[in-house]
């Protein structure tokens, strides 16, 4: 059995002691449930921090080494494309999962007092998060789109000094070979965070769910494992990769997102189960961290859903050209979401706003949204090697023999 099996099996082993464990501590009540959170933390801070210097490596070094320009231009034409199409289907998703679950009628939850819905985000705010302030705006996670944004354009000026930029492109080669490694080590640490975070959570949460919260969580559940098991076993099998292959790698990533909740937190775990599967480097170098940061299918379907539910807890009843506008928000919003937890949360008042229902909604969701962030962040991750697979069949026909 491969060490990456092995790892992954002490992650699912992690995560059933941690229901237990924290089931029971959440029961008795206390500090010590909350406090299980830390191991979590640290490892989720670990990764924060190398995450600025992975994506400059990675997609610098992707970048400076596509000579032929063209090239470049088509991969992000191709990514573009599933990444809308994905996500509209996910989306769609979310709305008949809120249309048959209908999660929000007859819960009548108020709203808390003192509680000031955050200022939704605007289309001008939206082009905005593209680009940074200035350098220092670069290095934080929640800038890593305007990190992407620079690097694409550092990495274009790496590739048009051609022979003379050749240094730069072997010291953004190795720096990305580094960053690797040092994600590979902190692996090994990543069951114990795995059961602090889920022991914190179920210890937490538990008792909210049997409130009344369950139907939105189990529709969000049910239709986004839809969304994983058949649309994305679907295109890697139109993708030649074998679906087997796709979900046994992927359970890995799929995990650490589960209990992260950061898309760019899991990145450098989803570039090792990339290498995996046999998607070839100079593809997932590009297509993954951007993937990491716009393609959010977990959070379309999450944010059309939860715009439903707050529609049903409110009476309001939306009319197809309503759906409509729905699905595509949800789109625009997981596109803007910042990839970390609870980002999804954030962007779903410009969801809101826009289809025209009351932002107080976010308040409400905001009690489980820990809960739907794990399966929506897991789903995100995922569809990034899916779509991966896909491109890699249009420019390459095959798949390459891992070599990890
Ligand atoms: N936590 C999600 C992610 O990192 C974003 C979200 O909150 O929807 O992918």
């Amino acid at each position: 059995m491969s060490v990456e099996i092995k790892k992954a099996r002490y992650i699912v082993v992690a995560m059933v002691i941690a229901l237990i464990i924290g089931g029971l501590l959440g029961y008795v009540g206390g500090e010590t449930v909350s406090n299980l959170r830390i191991l979590g933390d640290i490892f989720v801070r670990i990764l924060r921090t190398i995450i600025p210097p992975l994506i400059f490596f990675t997609i610098g070094y992707a970048v400076a080494s596509i000579l032929d320009l063209r090239r470049l231009g088509s991969i992000l034409v191709i990514v573009i494309i599933i990444l809308i199409g994905t996500s509209i289907i996910a989306a769609s998703l979310g709305v008949v999962s809120g249309l048959v679950f209908r999660p929000g009628e007859g819960i009548g939850l108020e709203v808390p007092p003192g509680y000031t819905p955050p200022k939704p985000a605007t289309w001008v705010d939206i082009v905005m998060s593209f680009f940074s302030i200035d350098f220092s705006e670069l290095l934080t996670v929640g800038g890593a789109l305007k990190l992407i944004v620079f690097t694409l354009i550092f990495g274009l000026g790496v590739a048009l000094l051609g022979d003379a930029g050749a240094p730069i492109r072997s010291f953004l080669e190795a720096g990305s070979r580094v960053f690797i490694k040092i994600v590979s080590l902190l692996m090994y640490y990543a069951p114990i965070a795995v059961f602090g975070y889920s022991a914190w959570l179920v210890g937490v949460y538990g008792p909210e769910i049997a409130k009344g919260y369950i139907k939105l969580v189990i529709a969000l559940y049910t239709f986004a494992l839809f969304h994983f098991i058949v649309i994305y076993g679907l295109m890697v099998w139109i993708a030649g990769l074998g679906p087997r292959r796709y979900f046994r790698e992927q359970l890995e990533p799929f995990l650490v997102a589960f209990t992260t909740r950061s898309s760019v937190a899991t990145l450098p775990v989803n570039m090792r189960a990339a290498e995996r599967m046999g998607i070839p480097r100079d593809i997932f170098n590009i297509t993954l961290p951007i993937g990491a940061t716009v393609n959010m299918d977990g959070t379309a379907l999450y944010q059309a859903l939860s715009a439903l539910f707050v529609a049903q807890l409110f009476g309001i009843t939306l009319g197809f050209d309503k759906l409509l506008l729905l699905i595509l928000a949800a789109l625009i919003g997981s596109i803007a979401t910042a990839a970390i937890p609870g980002g999804g949360l954030i962007m779903l008042a410009f969801v809101l706003s826009t289809v025209g229902l009351p932002l107080e909604g976010i308040a409400i969701i905001l009690a489980v949204d820990p809960i739907l962030d794990a399966i929506r962040t897991a789903i995100n991750v995922s569809g990034d090697n899916a779509s991966s697979a896909l491109l890699t069949r249009i420019l390459y026909g095959r798949f390459l023999q891992s070599t990890i």
